[in-house]
């Protein structure tokens, strides 16, 4: 058994298994540690009497049907990890608000088909809607031009001028300036959920970017749940020769004189070039970096940070079709009130009714459980501490109470019954997240975006996130922040990274 490597990955999440797969592929060494005996992190699923469940992933945005190649799919097929059977949505969501001034709003996926639809919602919101896309294609070649290295500032500030523009102002700022009609912000933010923040702290070109792909490239999902793709990541790193080790919980980051040297994992040291930490970046901080050796800027820029959300889940195993339910949509965000910031703040409590999301796989993959039934997700937020107070005997009531709301708003929301045809029920909390993915709070998703802490800000400032040589952070802690691409993408970056240092020597 090796004790040196190029590069040990603590942690087989999203982003350490691109990480790890990038730099076995590139010649490096490479040792993926995982405290799990199966890969993945959020990205698995588990079974219950007759049904498979998709533990997380309600839909990914950067796949794209071929010919139209997002990066995702980019990064697993050069990998070798293309054998995946991908399935996509035709919708980009349905938003219920109940209540007479309420809304129920179907958008399709295709910019002219979603513009089309909101105008019909909405109407008058037709012009603002379509600079909203025009906005998004702008940033989108900007992008490009930035991955082609070394961008020139002033190319940057002449033709790319809305893009610098972009990462500056809010999501509701500039759909204010583009004069958008509130009920038509409030549909257009619904995916809001899914980066964290609400639309006055979530800067408009993470959120139009995001919004354009779904659109654009339609949300897809694997035919076999996300531990499809976590089992090829792992298959892709074996076949460039890395090795992946389970049920190997790695206690501490070695760093001497700024330079991170190995880890400890059972008691033992294992040496590397080079350490990539896909575990949270307060577990490093906390506990598994001697504090004498993290620079203070490093300290202070995490704990200037809040972490971000996390989720009470609902699993239901159905004994009737989707059909019989009357469920016809794949993804249904239920919201009790219009405003995004209003959202968020329900989600900072514990009792009040909140944004909910109910996923139906079957209107995907009709034959993803027994014929006759179908599987159900709902999702729903909790921001801060607010799970700390809750004594262990109240726990198990009040997971219960709240998966009863969840059902019974969406049964309300939607007009259909429900709770007469479960099955199956697992409810996970965020101290189950907390357990499983070994993150504060159980967040899945890493540190909360802020105005001065966005997607463009973090990637700007990638250096300063890795004050100490020889180790880098990926995953939902990484630049690009929470979800599913976002990991990959940082995982794929930060392999990336250490390869050219590997080949320059640092
Ligand atoms: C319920 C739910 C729904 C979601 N829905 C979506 C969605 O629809 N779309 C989307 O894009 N994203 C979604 N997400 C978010 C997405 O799943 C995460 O942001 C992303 O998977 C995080 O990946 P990560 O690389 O940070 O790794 P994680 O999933 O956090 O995995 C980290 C891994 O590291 C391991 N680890 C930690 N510490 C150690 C250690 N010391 N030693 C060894 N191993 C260690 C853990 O066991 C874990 O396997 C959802 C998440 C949840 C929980």
């Amino acid at each position: 058994m090796k004790k040196q490597y190029d590069v040990v990955v603590v942690g087989a999440g999203n982003g350490g298994l691109a990480a790890g797969g990038i730099t076995a592929k590139n010649g490096l060494s490479t040792l993926v540690l995982e405290r799990h005996n199966i890969p993945g992190g959020s990205a698995t699923s588990f079974r219950r009497g007759r049904f498979e469940f998709e533990t997380s992933l309600h839909e990914l945005a950067e796949i794209g049907p071929n010919p139209f190649e997002g990066t995702v799919r980019q990064l697993f097929d050069e990998l070798g990890a293309s054998d995946i059977d991908w399935c996509f949505e035709e919708n980009a969501f349905r938003v219920v608000l109940p209540g007479e001034d309420g809304f129920d709003a179907v958008l399709p996926t295709g910019q002219e088909a979603f513009i089309r639809e909101m105008e019909r919602q909405v109407p008058g919101c037709e012009e603002s809607v379509r600079a909203v896309f025009q906005l998004g294609q702008h940033a989108m070649e900007a992008l490009e031009y930035l991955g082609q290295g070394n961008p020139d500032m002033e190319v940057l500030a002449s033709k790319y001028a809305d893009f610098m523009r972009m990462a500056a102002y809010s999501t509701k700022e500039v759909l204010d300036a583009l004069e958008m009609p509130k009920k038509a912000q409030d549909i257009l933010v619904t995916y809001w959920c899914y980066l964290g923040a609400p639309a006055d702290q979530l800067d408009f070109l993470y959120y139009v970017l995001m919004l354009i792909l779904y659109v654009e490239l339609r949300p897809a999902m694997p035919s076999m749940r996300s531990h499809e793709m976590s089992l090829a990541l792992e298959k892709a790193i074996l076949e460039h020769g890395g090795e992946v080790w389970y049920n190997s919980e790695v206690e501490k980051i070695l760093v001497r004189d700024g330079k991170a040297y190995g880890v400890v994992v059972d008691g033992r040291e294992i040496h590397a070039d080079h350490i990539i930490c896909n575990s949270h970046m307060s577990n490093a901080l906390s506990s598994m970096i001697d504090s004498k050796e993290i620079p203070e800027g490093m300290l202070k820029l995490a704990n200037a940070r809040d972490l971000a959300l996390s989720f009470v889940t609902v699993y239901l195993g159905m004994n009737r079709s989707c059909e019989e339910l009357g469920i016809r949509d794949y993804s249904n965000f239920i919201i009790p009130c219009a405003d995004s910031r209003e959202q968020y703040e329900r989600c900072c409590s514990i009792e009040d009714s909140k944004y909910a999301i109910m996923n139906c796989l079957n209107t995907v993959i009709p034959d993803s459980s027994p014929e006759g039934t179908c599987t159900l997700f709902f999702t729903t937020m909790y921001y801060g501490d607010v799970w700390k107070d809750v004594k262990p005997e109240e726990y198990k009531k009040l997971k219960i109470k709240i998966a009863g709301e969840v059902i019974g708003n969406c049964e309300k929301a939607l007009g259909i019954d429900l709770k007469p045809y479960i099955e199956e029920v697992v409810i996970a909390a965020p101290p189950t997240f907390a357990r499983y993915l070994k993150t504060p709070r159980g967040t899945p998703y890493g540190y909360q975006f802020d105005m001065w802490d966005s997607m463009m800000m973090r990637t700007m400032n990638v250096a300063a996130e890795e004050p100490i040589k020889g180790l880098r952070f990926c995953g939902a802690c990484g630049e690009r922040g929470d979800g599913y691409s976002s990991a990959y993408i940082s995982g794929m970056n930060t392999g990336l990274r250490t390869v050219q240092d590997a080949k320059e020597g640092n």
